[in-house]
C-alpha cells in the first residue's frame, strides 16, 4: 500500500500535471502503455472538469488523492465548486451543460469506459469529488515478482 495527496490550482496548465503526477505513482505497480494511457485520459477528463465546471475558470483548489492498494491504483479527484444538481443527467452520455463552448458531454462517460471502477458525489454549491480505480490485473503482480 501506497498513498499521495496533491493540492493544485484549478489551471488549465495544471490538467498535464497531474495526470503525469498520477502515471509516475503508478508506476511501482508496473502499468501496461494501454493502462497508462486510460488514467492519464480519465485524470484529464476530472481535471478538465473540475476547471471547465465546478470553478468556471475562476480560482479554487483541486484535491488530487491517489493510493495503491495490491494490483489496484485508486484515484480522487475533487473540487470545491458550484458541484452538481442532477447527478443523473450530468452522467448521461453526450449530456453537457456547455454546449455552446462545444464540449461534447463525454468526460464521465470516458472515466467510466477506460476505468475499472467509476464514482461521482457530488452536492449543489459544494463540490464534487470523482473516485475511480484501474486494476492493473495479474500483469502487474507476475512482473513484479
Ligand atoms: P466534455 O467532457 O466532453 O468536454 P462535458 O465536460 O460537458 O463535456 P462531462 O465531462 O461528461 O461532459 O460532464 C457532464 C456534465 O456534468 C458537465 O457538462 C457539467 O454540467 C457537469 N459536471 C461535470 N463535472 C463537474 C464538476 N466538477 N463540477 C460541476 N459540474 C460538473
Ligand atoms: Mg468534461
Amino acid at each position: 500500500m501506497n498513498e499521495m495527496q496533491l493540492k493544485f490550482l484549478a489551471r488549465s496548465e495544471n490538467e498535464e500535471f497531474a495526470r503525469n503526477v498520477v502515471a509516475a505513482f503508478s508506476l511501482s505497480l508496473n502499468p501496461s502503455l494501454a493502462d497508462l494511457s486510460d488514467i492519464k485520459t480519465a485524470v484529464s477528463e476530472a481535471v478538465t472538469n473540475c476547471i471547465v465546471h465546478g470553478y468556471r475558470g475562476e480560482e479554487g483548489w483541486i484535491t488530487l488523492t491517489c493510493k495503491t492498494e495490491g494490483n489496484c491504483l485508486h484515484i480522487e479527484i475533487s473540487d470545491s465548486g458550484r458541484g452538481i444538481n442532477d447527478l443523473e443527467q450530468a452522467l448521461t452520455p453526450f449530456y453537457t451543460s456547455l454546449p455552446s463552448e462545444e464540449r461534447s458531454g463525454m468526460g464521465f462517460t470516458i472515466m467510466q469506459t477506460f476505468m475499472s471502477t467509476f464514482s461521482v458525489e457530488s452536492k449543489s454549491g459544494e463540490g464534487t469529488t470523482v473516485k475511480m480505480s484501474k486494476d492493473f490485473g495479474a500483469k502487474a503482480e507476475a512482473d513484479a515478482g
